[in-house]
């Protein structure tokens, strides 16, 4: 009996007028990966890859890297896993870097920006993920991209790795979590195969909040309305080539913002393994014209704690 509730936990989920809406999980580990198999996740969303990297003196070969990916994508059996490349910088060191001090860490050359600064980092981050043994499920997340030319320049170097390698096609996808890539997802749609919302930074760079300052931390909220309506605009211009997006930031698993996710646009949830079994059963009790509904209003809000009225309500009445 548990075996077969674990396979129809592996189900994707729909809404209740049979819209698929999936919910993955963002792993940081392993373990992480085998603990969202028995919660049934559809995937992996996010693989925070910055646990390889992390408190040690050199960085890891892409021998290291294979061994390490290998073993989450075979706790996933079957099932698409997203690999974010490295997500290092700022206010996450990794000496080995030896990025200089920087006044405004989160601001500063993090993310992407690092890796296409250190090319050989790139490279064997790239050749660790194409030499997986089932590399047909792995999909590639490019962090921090502000600019078109930092997809075109993974790309190509994935692309030369893989001639290289004698390996098929593997999907890119450009995380959008600055304001400038949700502004003009459109334009990274078309090197893009998938796109997928960061809402953690995405929400600290529109609203110029750090997301570590306590002092802050009341008013960080990713329902603020100039959020929802970037996420939007994000979902209006992948939709110009197709190209699906999801979130997987913090709002994916919250009860509140799903419904409102899905509203504009999002077809996939990417949260904690122990929010799949809840975001499942949520995305289940939900129509699609009523989440458009309260998307439409939550737009239209002056401020997240509105939208999280709204939101609360529309809860209430879908009981
Ligand atoms: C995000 O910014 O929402 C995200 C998923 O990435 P991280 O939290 O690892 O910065
Ligand atoms: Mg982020």
């Amino acid at each position: 009996a548990e075996a077969a509730a674990l396979v129809a936990g592996d189900r994707p989920a729909a809404t209740a007028d049979g819209v698929p809406v999936h919910v993955f999980a963002n792993l940081g580990s392993v373990t992480d990966a085998r603990n969202a198999a028995a919660m049934g996740a559809e995937g992996c969303g996010l693989l925070r890859t910055e646990f390889l990297f992390l408190d040690r003196t050199t960085p890891p070969d892409h021998e290291e890297q294979a061994a390490e990916y290998r073993d989450v994508v075979a706790a996933l059996p079957g099932r698409p896993v997203v690999i974010r490349l490295l997500d290092v910088g700022g206010d996450k060191p990794a000496t080995y870097l030896a990025i200089p001090a920087e006044e405004n860490p989160a601001l500063g050359l993090r993310g992407i920006r690092v890796a296409l600064a250190r090319p050989e980092i790139l490279d064997a981050q790239l050749r660790g993920i194409l030499a997986v043994p089932d590399v047909d499920r792995c999909r590639i997340m490019v962090p921090m991209v502000a600019n078109v030319d930092e997809m075109i320049a993974v790309r190509t170097a994935l692309d030369r790795l893989r001639g290289e390698l004698g390996i098929g096609p593997v999907p890119l996808g450009a995380m959008i979590e600055t304001p400038a890539a949700a502004a003009t997802a459109d334009l990274i749609a078309r090197h893009a195969d998938f796109l997928s919302i960061g809402s953690n930074d995405l929400t600290q760079y529109v609203l110029a909040m750090d997301r570590g300052n306590p002092a802050l931390a009341a008013g960080i909220d990713g329902l603020h309305p100039a959020v929802l309506r970037l996420i939007r605009m994000t979902c209006e211009g992948a939709a110009t080539r197709d190209v699906p997006v999801s979130v997987c930031g913090g709002l994916a698993a919250d009860p509140l913002a799903a419904p409102i996710l899905i509203g504009l646009g999002v077809r996939t949830l990417s949260v904690p393994p122990a929010r799949i079994p809840a975001t499942k059963a949520l995305v289940a009790g939900l129509t699609l014209a009523a989440a458009r509904d309260l998307a439409d209003r939550a737009l239209a809000a002056r401020d997240a704690a509105r939208v999280r009225d709204l939101a609360r309500r529309f809860a209430e009445e879908s009981g």
